[in-house]
């Protein structure tokens, strides 16, 4: 038995064929299309492979129902809206299908076979442009009973009077999301109108005083955010990922050592950067293809 993770981005669509005992038998970037296109490249990708697929899965950037497969609203793939894409095409490929949020199927993979891998009980933190959370229990993300849990980015955690996209003042996300972070070095008076966190990191390495303050302000708040981590689910390890992360001395170290400093009652736990990079994603689909046509989990999976 074979599962096919299909990992829906915004521009480029990650395919990835693993066997029953989860290793990689192969794998490709097409560009990303409409869904009789992506059926097409998927039946090209599995000739070339010359391997049959069993079952599928599809990740889905924006919002899910999950009892129906039809996606709320797409903002990168508006096609998709109202539209349940796995059975479109479980009907192209003939082989049965289902849809996953892709913040799900990237957190399930880092849990289960990233960094989160040996732990039970992980909670995974994506530091994008949004901010999104994921407490993941034997494999599984933990939806909550109306499907809004693990909402890490809107805890309100800063003390910068921010109004959040959310409504609430002084969410995680207006503290570290990607854009955020630009626009907090703008609040302090910097000139670049429409910096990246990494424009701010590059700043605050050469000493600009605003941008080392809009940085700690981040690693507070993310600390703060880790502690109310520990407090309402007591993981075993955190994980985190995302562009925001990728200068751990900036932003992830600082905020442990907030988050251990502070921690009163609290077990900070273990806090390991994300490993699978940009095919989180697509092994998570295929993860739970697996899970659900067969039944079995993928325990042996080799990224
Ligand atoms: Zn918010």
């Amino acid at each position: 038995m074979s599962a096919l993770g299909i990992d829906y981005g915004g521009t480029h669509t990650k395919l990835l064929l693993v066997d029953e005992g989860g290793a990689v038998l192969s794998r490709e970037t097409v560009p990303t299309g409409t869904l009789a296109e992506l059926g097409a490249s998927v039946r090209r990708f599995l000739e070339t492979a010359s391997v049959a697929a069993q079952s599928f899965a599809v990740t889905v950037a924006g919002t899910l129902d999950p009892s129906t497969g039809v996606v709320r609203r797409s903002a990168n793939l508006p096609w998709l809206d109202g539209v349940a894409p796995a059975e479109v095409l479980s009907e192209l490929l003939g082989i049965p299908g289902v849809a996953v949020q892709d913040g799900e199927a990237g957190a399930i993979a880092e849990a289960r076979f990233g960094a989160g891998r040996g732990s039970d009980e992980v909670f995974v933190i994506v530091l994008g442009t949004g901010i999104a959370g994921a407490h993941v229990l034997s494999g599984s993300v933990q939806r909550g009973a109306h499907g809004g849990a693990g909402e890490v980015g809107h805890v309100p955690v800063a003390d910068n009077g921010v109004t959040c996209s959310c409504g609430q003042v002084g969410c995680l996300e207006t503290a570290i999301g990607g854009q955020q972070v630009g626009l907090r070095w703008r609040d302090r008076g910097a000139e670049n109108q429409d910096a990246s966190a990494q424009d701010v990191v590059a700043a605050a390495a050469s000493g600009d005083e605003a941008a080392v303050a809009v940085l700690d302000d981040a690693a507070r708040a993310l600390g703060r955010a880790i502690l109310n981590v520990s407090a309402l689910v007591d993981p075993a390890l955190i994980v985190v990922g995302g562009g925001v992360s990728r200068s751990p001395e900036w932003t992830v170290e600082p905020a442990v050592a907030y988050a251990r400093e502070n921690a009163t009652f609290h077990v900070v736990p273990e806090l390991r950067l994300a490993s699978l990079g940009v095919w989180a994603g697509a092994h998570g689909a295929a993860a739970v293809a697996a899970d659900t046509f067969v039944g079995a989990r993928a325990q042996a999976h080799r990224p």
